[in-house]
């Protein structure tokens, strides 16, 4: 088995991952970032994000798993006092292997230029300046007229980041949905929103046409693309998943109230 490590620059980060390398190579497991089987981050959520973006080219065949070396965090599993624990059960290989969606983010420039991006957390466009306009349509079909901040996709586990700082459902990361939020939108008699989170199953497809500006924003989770000229972009559930190693259960509503609510199990 390959295991590769990614780790924040964190002192304590930088600790628990050599502590977790020399007890991973004594156990006769090979550490590389080439092609890994299992990729093993140490820091927080943001952590486990950046490690995602690193590898998102190889999802079919890697599997992540989490360290937390500071509060609690939502893709991170273990505490950084469990190295121990988590390297007999990499050993065992006794595990599930949990699957959560990711959003698809299929970005058409005004050159005509058409990228893709995966996104674990959200995406969201945004203006440098000024309001945002923009037509939102969903399957094809205009659904509002936007003018406001920015909106946000987001996937379920990207549900308890940004999109629950704008008042977004909590989901089940076992739902395939992405969710669609408005940041701060104006509502009159020319630009009129619904206002509220629209959550879509995974054929569907939700167009923004922002109106003709260069000034966008386009974040993928911890990504920035600054000062683009976007013709619009289309979300949907992407057919690809992230792999996530679960050696023991996983339970998204017990980690949401401790998380939000209160730190106990
Ligand atoms: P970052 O420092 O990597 O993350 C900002 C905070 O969001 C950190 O506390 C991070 O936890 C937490 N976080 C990340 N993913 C999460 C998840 N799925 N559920 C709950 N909390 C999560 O900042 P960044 O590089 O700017 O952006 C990374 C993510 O941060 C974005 O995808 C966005 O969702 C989130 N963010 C939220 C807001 C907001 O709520 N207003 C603003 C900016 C960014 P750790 O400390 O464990 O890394």
């Amino acid at each position: 088995m390959k295991i590769w490590i990614q780790s924040n620059t964190k002192n304590i980060s930088q600790k628990v991952a050599k502590q977790l390398q020399s007890k991973l190579l004594q156990a006769g497991i090979t550490i590389s970032a080439n092609r890994p089987d299992l990729v093993v981050t140490v820091g927080g959520d943001g952590t486990f994000l950046s490690a995602f973006h690193r590898f998102n080219d190889q999802l079919e065949h890697i599997e992540f798993v989490g360290i937390h070396t500071g509060h609690l965090g939502f893709y991170t599993d273990w505490q950084d006092s469990e190295v121990d624990n988590l390297v007999e059960h990499i050993v065992n290989n006794q595990k599930k292997t949990i699957c959560f969606p990711l959003l698809d983010v299929k970005v058409t420039f005004k050159s005509g230029v058409v990228s893709h991006f995966l996104s674990l957390n959200e995406s969201i466009l945004k203006r440098v300046s000024q309001t945002m306009r923009a037509d939102i349509l969903i399957d094809g079909r205009r659904f509002e007229r936007f003018r406001g901040d920015g909106v946000v996709l987001s996937t379920p586990s990207g549900s308890t980041a940004y999109s629950k700082s704008l008042g977004g459902a909590l989901i089940d990361p076992s739902l395939a949905v992405m969710q669609f939020n408005e940041m701060a939108p104006i509502n009159n008699r020319v630009y009129r929103t619904v206002n509220s989170s629209l959550i879509l199953p995974k054929e569907q497809v939700l167009t923004v046409m922002p109106a003709p500006q260069s000034d966008y924003i386009v974040t993928i989770d911890n990504l920035s693309y600054d000062h683009c000229s976007v013709q619009k972009i289309d979300y949907q559930i992407s057919c690809e998943t992230i792999n996530i190693a679960s050696y023991r259960p996983k339970r998204f509503w017990l980690r949401v109230r401790n998380a939000f609510l209160v730190d106990e199990n």
